[in-house]
């Protein structure tokens, strides 16, 4: 507890949708509350759940009220508080166990300015949802309550009811209330007369959750047999992070290790340490559902049970290990994004692992970046933080460059077989009836059939799903897109239907263009001998499913697995056909871009790339440097076992900056050359980036919002000193509509503001955001706003 805490103190209180903070008079009935708790309190006339950010002792206000700028947040703090203390003040809901620790609530504080926006959102986004096991209600005599208790003890009749007797108990209880079954002495239908009393207005309810106590962290076997003795490299990697563990010192390292390279094992030695000296360790790993044997392999070797947080976890379960990690019972936690919030004890050690990956930014609400956040929490808690991957990204390159994190190189494969060199396949020089199918050429046809051959496994990447990509006219050349999204619809065979890979449509395949053939309309041109075939759809492009079908007729005998988006939605299906692929039950996996995440399948020996070119050249300045590691990644699942690999890349653009980079593995000319390009063109990681993104389902309203927002962030800069300062640059870019114009039924403009500060970045989002109430209204108009975004399409 908060030491001095007496009837002086008041509580600072944040709930959601409140814009300003409450404060709440701790008196000493109150049950003990303290910082982090989850508490119910009242505001207006309705109860609500909010979270304890800060308890003052009221005499300090006083005291400091010389500070202009204190004085008139506190005032507003008292005034609030003098209007509260009539009501039934505070009442924590967790048992006294708070929900976050004050270093996380320093973080909360920290991404709320950085962001610029709401500490109620951050903490909303923070926290999982409550779910402590069993819920308890606890009653509270009301104001309505007490006069009726007055008018029952003063009155005549000499008989007291069951009623009067709860009432009474209740008002002796005051702050504390009761629960139904503290009153069961009283009636043995207390509970029946408790939800009447509550029903009529008399008394008040708060929920509040028993506390849980399972998920301890029960030692496991670990089969440490299994644990292999490093290389030098992975040594001095992991000297140099022990150090910083025994020394509690903040330290980003960028581990630039290439595709299995063992940087697994690098974590694994480090957390050993961590676990030695008493402290915890935090593991974020990118979309948890797919990379489930990442986390298997954690779970597997460690000597503690570690607290697995994420979406596919049940609710009680997460709030298990929250609670378990937040008491210190258990050590680590693995999760995605969001477990970089999870009350660490004692922390010690941050992973982040393949850094690169995109998933780390959350894409609505709070749009934070779980990466950033990682060094952002080693530096509040003095712990090191290792960032790996075998493509990192220009933003952590530049920071090794600037030293500012320290790189640590792995070079070399740590399994006997060197990375595999990329074979490229330029699909120019085969006319399409030289090609041994639609999208397979004959050197990655030979390659597949001697593979399976000898017993071996593939992987195909192809990073489209479907059957064909799309539907399009053979006389205007239209293609059949989405009527909510701007963006063309693909053909899929096991439904038979048109599907929208944005919002998820579902149409039936139109036989004809509507544009050519308007089927509503009887045409003149009916007779015409032409007409049969005008306006007839073929189907264009390819995708996975297609891909299968072709694989089969060049190899009949091959047992293929598929895994995407369709194929991967139920729980568990991701981690079934990995482990076809590892206990041989399947010879070929064919995927999209989820077939590159880090999967470790020692039979791999063939990788096929069936179209490089996708991704190459999209409207974002992060494209190549995407394409890049989508096929070094790919690429990397060959010849990971005993036996050598290839990889064949199939390209129309064999002269592509990408395509020559990553197939003459010359990562850091690559990397000089995208630097300098971003340079040019003030692009990060040179300079910071705020994009805004305006919708609604009214194509002018957009536009002119987006237009007024536009004016208004050049307004803010010209307003500030921004000019006297020289060193700062900053340019507005839009309004411009968005690659993807329409999403969901909702036109979409976007205007991006590139800036060197990152201050001024926060301040203007902070701004914007403050702004928007007044500009969206009652329309239906959404402002998105995105500091460091990832995605600009
Ligand atoms: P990365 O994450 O860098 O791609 P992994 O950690 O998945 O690499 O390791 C690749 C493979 O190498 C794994 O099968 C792992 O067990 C093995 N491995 C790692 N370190 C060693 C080592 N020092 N000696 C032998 N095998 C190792
Ligand atoms: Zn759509």
């Amino acid at each position: 507890m908060s030491e001095g805490k007496n009837e002086q103190n008041i509580a600072e209180v944040l709930v959601p949708g409140v814009p300003k903070s409450l404060a709440y008079h701790i008196g000493s009935t109150t049950p003990e509350a303290d910082v982090g708790d989850i508490v119910s309190v009242e505001v207006g006339r309705r109860r609500a759940t909010g979270w304890l950010i800060n308890i003052t002792d009221r005499s300090n206000i006083k005291l400091s009220s010389k500070s202009r700028a204190k004085s008139s947040e506190q005032l507003s703090l008292i005034t609030k508080e003098t209007k509260n203390t009539a009501v039934n003040g505070i009442k924590p809901l967790l048992d006294n166990t708070p929900a976050f620790t004050p270093e996380l609530l320093e973080m909360f504080q920290w991404i709320s300015s950085y962001y610029g926006c709401k500490l109620s959102d951050v903490i909303d986004t923070a926290l999982p949802k409550i779910s402590r096991g069993r819920k308890v209600k606890r009653f509270y005599l009301g104001s309505a309550g007490a006069a009726l208790l007055g008018e029952l003890e003063n009155g005549k009749s000499s008989k007291i009811t069951k009623k009067q007797l709860v009432l009474a108990a209740l008002a002796e209880l005051g702050d504390v209330g009761a629960t139904s079954s503290d009153l069961k002495d009283l009636s043995s239908s207390v509970s029946t007369i408790l939800s009447k009393l509550e029903k009529e207005g008399l008394v008040s309810k708060s929920e509040f959750y028993k506390k849980s106590t399972e998920s301890s962290g029960s030692r496991k076997i670990s089969d440490t047999s299994k644990n292999p003795a490093l290389n030098k490299h992975q040594r001095s990697a992991v000297e140099a992070i022990k150090g910083s563990i025994k020394n509690k010192l903040f330290q980003p390292f960028l581990l630039h290790g290439v595709t299995g390279s063992g940087k697994t094992e690098v974590y694994l030695s480090c957390i050993e340490e961590v676990l030695k000296n008493g402290g915890s360790a935090l593991v974020i790993v990118p979309e948890i559902s797919l990379t489930p044997q990442a986390v298997d392999r954690f779970r597997s070797r460690l000597e503690v049970k570690p607290a697995l947080l994420h979406s596919q976890v049940g609710a009680t379960e997460r709030w298990q290990a929250w609670t378990g990690l937040l008491e210190g019972r258990l050590k680590v936690a693995i999760g995605a994004r969001s477990a970089i919030f999870a009350p660490m004890k004692n922390l010690s050690l941050i992973v982040v692992d393949e850094e690169h990956e995109q998933s780390y930014k959350q894409s609505d609400g709070v749009r934070y970046n779980g990466r950033d956040l990682a060094i952002l929490r080693a530096r509040l808690s003095s712990c090191p933080v290792v960032l790996g991957s075998a493509t990192p990204s220009f933003e952590s390159l530049l920071n090794a460059k600037k030293n500012i994190f320290k790189l640590l190189e792995m070079p070399e494969r740590a399994t006997p077989r060197p990375v595999p060199e990329l074979e490229i396949v330029d699909l120019n020089k085969f006319r399409p009836k030289e090609m041994a199918s639609e999208s397979i050429s004959p050197p990655l046809a030979e390659a597949l059939v001697q593979t399976i051959r000898s017993g071996e496994q593939a992987v195909i990447l192809y990073n489209r799903r479907g059957f064909s990509s799309y539907l399009q006219c053979d006389s205007c050349g239209k293609v059949v897109t989405c009527a909510d999204c701007s963006i063309s619809m693909t053909w899929h065979k096991r439904t038979m239907k048109l599907c929208c890979h944005f919002c998820d449509k579902k149409i039936a395949a139109p036989e004809f263009c509507s544009t050519c053939r308007d089927p509503e309309q009887v045409r003149i041109d009916q007779d015409d001998p032409d007409f049969e075939t005008h306006g007839k759809l073929s189907h264009r492009g390819g995708g996975t499913e297609k891909v299968v079908d072709e694989l089969l007729s060049l190899c009949p005998s091959a047992r293929i697995v598929r895994m995407d988006k369709d194929t991967v939605g139920q729980k568990g299906s991701h981690r079934k056909i990995i482990e076809a692929m590892h206990s041989g039950e399947a010879d070929i996996l064919v995927g999209t871009q989820m077939i590159a995440k880090g999967h470790d399948l020692p039979g791999v020996t063939l990788v096929g790339i069936i179209d490089a070119d996708i991704g190459l050249n999209l409207p974002d300045f992060r494209s190549s440097e995407r394409a890049f590691q989508l096929i070094t990644q790919a690429g990397g699942r060959a010849g990971r076992g005993e036996n050598p690999g290839r990889v064949l890349v199939q390209t129309r653009q064999p002269n592509h900056p990408v395509i020559v980079a990553t197939s003459s593995k010359r990562f850091s000319a690559f990397a000089r050359y995208e630097l300098d390009h971003r340079k040019i063109l003030d692009y990060p990681p040179h300079q910071r980036l705020l994009r805004f993104i305006v919708s609604s389902p009214d194509p002018s309203l957009a536009r002119n919002a987006s237009e007024h927002l536009t004016k208004t962030v050049k307004e803010i800069f010209s307003e500030t000193t921004l000019d006297s300062d020289s060193k700062i640059s900053h340019l507005v870019l839009g309004p411009a509509p968005a690659a993807y114009e329409k999403l969901r039924g909702r036109f979409r403009w976007h205007v991006l503001v590139k800036c060197s500060s990152a201050s001024y970045i926060s301040a203007l989002a902070a701004k914007i955001n403050l702004y928007k109430k007044d500009l969206v209204g009652k329309s239906d108009l959404r402002i998105a706003v995105d500091v460091d975004p990832v995605e600009m399409l």
